[in-house]
């Protein structure tokens, strides 16, 4: 299943880049854990450790309707606060609790070390996209935060856009913002199988799963390239 694209000589394989942000250049884990803690402390909650696990379930599964189609990134943002205070018994209003965790997700989490690098690197001899699954406050904040703009000709965010990965339609927009590359030099970049890795295989584009804790891939799919570090992401853009 898993397969290295022969490097040809004179030109770098891949001179399009999509890359994916939560938890493939962003330490979102970090952000998610900081952002609930403030949120729980607004709302009067004496031990948040107990409750991040119901949090996270919640939110998982969500997120899971917004790649099948089912809901929006935009639902999330309050319909989780909704469902976790019904679960955890917390009478807050789950609106004002979303204003809150939205603001502090975009203001917590960096890139995970060697991210910045990478992008560095690839930038000078390819095209880069930004292609994220999240909401609009959330993602346009961590990238002004991050100066990530510095490094993408297009950043695509799910909920501006009302379409998400894996769908076909937001890699047409990205592709759009792009200028039309030509697909069979493009490579989705990400550490979702189901979102980064279906949604590029679909769009027949190539794929690199970036799999630092080395899970195995279940997919019925193709997988072109599998990487641990980002070391191995510029090197497959260049070789
Ligand atoms: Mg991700």
């Amino acid at each position: 299943m898993v397969g290295r694209r022969p490097a040809y000589p004179g030109a770098v394989p891949y001179s399009t880049v999509l890359l994916d942000l939560d938890h493939t250049l962003l330490d979102s884990d970090a952000s998610e854990s900081a952002a609930f803690e403030h949120t729980m402390r607004f709302a009067g909650v004496a031990d948040p450790a107990e409750l991040f696990d119901t949090y996270r379930r919640i939110n998982l599964a969500m997120w899971a309707q917004v790649e099948a189609g089912a809901m929006s990134a935009d639902d999330v943002r309050v319909l989780r606060f909704e469902e976790f205070n019904r679960v955890s018994r917390i009478d807050v209003d789950p609106h004002a609790m979303a204003e809150v965790f939205v603001a502090a997700l975009g203001a917590n989490g960096d890139l995970y070390p060697g991210a910045r690098e990478m992008l560095e690197e690839i930038r000078v001899v390819a095209t880069l996209g930004l292609v994220t699954n999240g909401i609009s406050e959330v993602q346009r904040a961590r990238v002004a935060r991050l100066g990530l703009d510095r490094y993408f000709h297009a950043i695509v965010v799910s909920s501006e856009e009302a379409t998400a990965k894996p769908g076909s339609a937001i890699f047409d927009i990205a592709f759009d913002r792009l200028g039309s590359p030509d697909r069979s030099s493009a490579v989705m970049v990400g550490d979702s199988l189901s979102s980064d890795m279906a949604g590029g295989y679909g769009y027949g584009i190539a794929t690199c799963w970036y799999n630092p804790s080395g899970r195995v891939a279940d997919t019925e799919f193709r997988i072109d390239h599998v990487v641990a570090g980002f070391d191995e992401i510029a090197d497959i853009v260049r070789n």
